[in-house]
């Protein structure tokens, strides 16, 4: 196939790439580059031995990205372009609705007048809300409960493409639920780098151990789990990266749902731990208060996306943990170092 891999100069979207060129795809990155770096690009072209052509274009602009677009040939697209800091999403959250709903009715519209019918998109957990039960499977209910706008622009774009599909039966879009994405490619060459301070674990974690902050703060250590701390299922990116082109080999014209997680839950303090084992370094915490809007457990029932797209995770935490240290350690400035 040909994809058009929005947001793929970004932390998921350039294993992403790799696992599509890996696998014998071709791959149009399209990128605005407000959150990420042509320098993604070339090294997935370096590891990949293989040339990605890059559309600079914000998808929200709908004249520039229909010029842009223009000569351009794909035959299936994964939408991952989007703002994605939910602290952000409730400070502005006109801008996130705006931009993430905007680039995904610009796109729709593309394919729809291009006759293009593979779909798929990056949705997350957060549209489960509070989950009702762990651990949550696709039948779980979506949408009530959502705690910020990010995650309720996720469940509204999911809404979107149902009724685009409802519209157009030709069109198949797969959504993705994606849990917590960790680690990075075996290389070191291409991983997660976040801009200002990290709001995420991992990344905050990896900051810590290479000496760049000097500690963690774990939000909420009285949470209804083994160790009080936050349980979550983290998902290594290579794992979630190959869980998008096996979604994408299979999509057919309807709507398909799938979680892509683990399975398997690991505490804030477990994940430290983890961290430490795998670099060699202390990696001091203190415990705060919890950070609002936070749950205590958040975990995948994957079986769904095992079955059907016969896709299942193979890495670990410690092996997350290994490869976003040798990210983090050789690339301590991220792409701009
Ligand atoms: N967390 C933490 N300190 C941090 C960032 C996150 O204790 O600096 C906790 C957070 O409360 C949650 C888990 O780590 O229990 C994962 O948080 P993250 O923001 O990475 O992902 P989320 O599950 O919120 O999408």
């Amino acid at each position: 196939m040909r994809v058009l891999l929005t947001g793929g100069a970004g932390y998921i979207g350039s294993h992403t790439a790799l696992v599509l060129l890996e696998h014998g795809h071709e791959v149009v990155v399209l990128d605005d580059f407000s959150n990420s770096s042509l320098e993604a690009v070339r090294r997935v072209e370096e590891l990949s031995g293989k040339s990605v052509p890059v559309v600079e274009a914000d998808l929200a602009d709908r004249a520039a990205s229909e010029r842009a677009l223009e000569d351009i040939e794909f035959d299936s697209v994964i939408h991952l372009a989007g703002l994605k800091s939910v602290g952000e999403s409730v400070a502005q959250p006109t801008r996130y609705y705006r931009v993430n709903i905007d680039a995904t009715l610009v796109l729709l519209d593309v394919l729809r007048e291009r006759g293009i019918t593979n779909f798929v998109f990056s949705s997350s957990a957060t549209v489960y809300g509070v989950p009702q039960s762990v651990p949550i499977d696709e039948q779980h209910p979506v949408g009530d409960g959502i705690t910020n706008p990010y995650g309720r622009s996720k469940f509204i774009i999911e809404e979107i493409i149902r009724d685009t599909q409802s519209a157009w039966p030709e069109l198949g879009a797969t959504l993705l639920r994606y849990f917590n994405p960790v680690g990075a490619h075996t290389s070191g060459r291409i991983g997660e780098d976040p801009s200002g301070i990290p709001n995420n674990l991992m990344p905050f974690i990896a900051q810590v151990a290479v000496g760049k902050r000097e500690r963690l703060s774990v939000f909420g250590d009285t949470y209804a789990t083994p160790d009080g701390t936050g349980v979550r299922d983290y998902i290594h990116v290579m794992d979630l990266a190959e869980g998008h082109v096996a979604a994408l080999e299979h999509n057919r014209p309807g709507i398909a749902v799938y979680n892509l997680g683990s399975g398997t839950g690991s505490s804030v303090l477990e994940v430290v731990r983890e961290f430490e084992r795998a670099s060699g370094q202390p990696v001091p915490f203190v415990i705060e208060a919890p950070r609002a809007g936070d749950v205590g457990e958040v975990v995948a029932d994957p079986t769904l996306a095992n079955t059907t797209l016969d896709w299942r995770t193979t890495r670990s935490l410690a092996d997350a943990c290994r490869d976003s240290w040798n990210w983090q350690s050789s690339n301590p400035e991220g792409y701009a170092g």
